[in-house]
């Protein structure tokens, strides 16, 4: 076997347990597993193995830094539908509208308004979704907190979204606490999407679950997973 085949069957095994996995969450749940999206986060892993996610039937992959992103979008054109999933800095906003689809870590007003001017300067629209903190009180002095807007700015910063004429807001990202139960802060986002979808029904996203916490992510209620780990193995450490 030639290492390209190697890898494309290693992908092709970790994928299946991956698929496994959440088909098995689902069935727990009471869900089909056609309700839930996989999203194959490839930050860091070169654009050769998203072209073979892609032959493997991936459709959804994420990536979490310009320009790493922009360069693998531009090496692999299979029809992929590109996340961006990474914190955001607003002056990288205008590139990223050019070549991603769905911005899931939206958490500040600025971001709104400078992907809304890169959408229209490319002439682009954009699914986004808001990014909530899930840290309980009394963590946010934590070094390394987690970026995402506080739950009591959300329905400002969603409504904001919401009244741009390019972006449309599909729903709510979060990343687990590192410190506290998954299951109870995926249950909060959950009431939090809830009340959202009260006036913005169409943002039927809940994008929630990593390697390590799918489980409870689809317990809850999530649309969509992002799995990086658990399909490319372990990743490099970030430069
Ligand atoms: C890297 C990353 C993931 C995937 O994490 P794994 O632990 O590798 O599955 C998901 N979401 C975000 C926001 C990430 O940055």
């Amino acid at each position: 076997m030639t290492p390209l085949d190697e890898r494309r069957t290693e992908l092709a095994d970790r994928l299946d347990s991956v698929l496994a996995r959440i088909g098995a969450a689902c069935a727990r749940a009471g869900r089909a597993p056609e309700d839930v999206t996989l999203t194959v986060v490839t930050k860091t892993y070169p654009a050769a193995d998203v072209a073979l996610l892609a032959s493997l039937g991936v459709t959804h992959v994420g990536e979490a830094r310009h320009p790493e992103a922009r360069d693998k979008r531009a090496a692999v054109d299979h029809g992929l539908v590109w996340h961006f999933v990474g914190a955001l800095q607003t002056n990288k906003a205008a590139a990223v509208a050019s070549y991603c689809d769905v911005v899931e870590s939206v958490d500040r007003l600025r971001l709104v308004n400078a992907l809304e001017r890169g959408a229209a300067a490319h002439d682009r629209r954009l699914d986004v979704l808001v990014q909530v903190n899930l840290d309980a009180a009394g963590d946010s002095g934590e070094i390394g907190k987690r970026s995402g807007v506080e739950p009591d700015g959300l329905s400002e910063l969603a409504d904001a979204v919401a009244a741009t004429e390019r972006l449309r807001l599909a729903g709510l990202m979060a990343v687990a606490p590192r410190h506290a139960d998954p299951a109870t802060a995926f249950e909060r986002l959950a009431a939090l999407h809830e009340q959202l979808r009260a006036d913005h029904p169409a943002a039927r996203v809940m994008s929630a679950g990593m390697s390590g916490d799918l489980e409870q992510a689809v317990q809850a209620g999530a649309t969509h997973v992002r799995i990086g780990r658990a399909v490319l193995g372990e990743r490099p450490a970030l430069q």
